[in-house]
């Protein structure tokens, strides 16, 4: 049975975890108490995102450089092609390199509005990046299609470019239909792509606004979810209960089908991600 499959997980499965880095003092303590709840959890890696707008490059810096130093832990930085000349980017790269990392997160990135200059997609950087050493290079991958592929074939050819190209590992777009994960997973295997396709877990804290994003991302809300939060508009505490209880489905299926490695997305935050490992068998060390 399930309640069998889990318990005989023993703890024997691989999470990661990924944080954005804190714009105020109040979000900065956040971060800090949620990266040192979960690190008992020994996570493979955890990675921090990046985005184009000036400064923010720093700062996915400075708290990678921080969660090494003070945790020991394997941090990996986001790094996109977009707002970069190429030299720029072999500069980023040899720095990161020189201060000791190892692992980063490649990605085109999103495009900014009126956006003038050539697009520096995910396989470039990729290149670039083992121009100038041998890290271990994660990539994006998306189950239910990139919003701007021309088609899914193309979009499963362009993952399979980026693990051409020395992408050494796979993280999907969150998804809430595991059918579909399920389905990508197969699809890559039959297209030859070897790497680990893992699934990137989203906790729905804030249905809202992932009804909002839904359009952008191209992922799907199946209608059960809108059933679950409804009339919790104005109750965070049940939203929380029913997230967790949710995202605990779906890792339940993913490792029944065999996955082993999780993603999480905490969105800086530890509780529902802890109660999500602590049920898939992660213990503190
Ligand atoms: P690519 O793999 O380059 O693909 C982008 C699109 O272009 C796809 O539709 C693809 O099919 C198409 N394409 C690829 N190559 C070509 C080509 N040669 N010609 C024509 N079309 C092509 N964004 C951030 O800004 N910062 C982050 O830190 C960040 N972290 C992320 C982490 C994960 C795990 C995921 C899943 C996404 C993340 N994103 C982040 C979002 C990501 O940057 C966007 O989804 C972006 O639009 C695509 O990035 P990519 O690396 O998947 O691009």
């Amino acid at each position: 049975t399930l309640n069998q499959h889990i318990a005989d997980l023993n703890g024997n499965i691989n999470v990661s975890f990924e944080f954005f880095p804190p714009k105020t003092e109040k979000m900065e303590e956040t971060l800090w108490a949620s990266i040192h709840r979960l690190k008992v959890l020994k996570p493979k890696f955890v990675s921090v995102t990046y985005g184009a707008n000036s400064g923010e490059r720093d700062r996915t810096h400075n708290v990678v450089k921080s969660i090494k130093q003070e945790t020991g832990l394997e941090a990996a930085p986001h790094l996109t092609g977009i707002d970069a000349t190429p030299e720029q980017l072999r500069q980023i790269a040899q720095d990161y390199w020189d201060s000791g990392i190892r692992r980063i997160v490649a990605l085109r990135g999103d495009v900014p509005a009126n956006y003038q200059r050539e697009l520096f997609y995910a396989s470039d950087l990729i290149e670039l990046l083992r121009d100038v050493a041998p890290f271990d290079i994660s990539v994006a991958a998306y189950p239910e299609i990139h919003p701007e592929a021309k088609s899914a074939q193309a979009d499963l050819i362009n993952l399979k470019r980026k693990v051409d190209a020395g992408a050494n590992h796979v993280i999907t777009q969150f998804f809430f239909d595991v059918e579909s994960y399920l389905r990508f997973r197969d699809r890559c295997a039959s297209i030859g792509i070897d790497a680990e396709i893992v699934p990137g877990i989203l906790p729905v804290t804030n249905f809202k606004q992932l009804q909002k994003m839904s359009a952008v991302t191209n992922v799907k809300i199946p209608s059960w979810m809108n059933k679950m939060y409804e009339g919790l508009d104005n109750d965070p505490t049940t939203r929380n209960l029913v997230a967790a209880s949710i995202a605990t489905d779906m890792v339940r299926v993913l490792s029944r089908e065999g996955v082993n490695d999780f993603h999480f997305y905490t969105l800086n935050r530890s509780e529902l991600t802890y109660t999500i490992c602590h049920i898939l068998g992660a213990r503190p060390a």
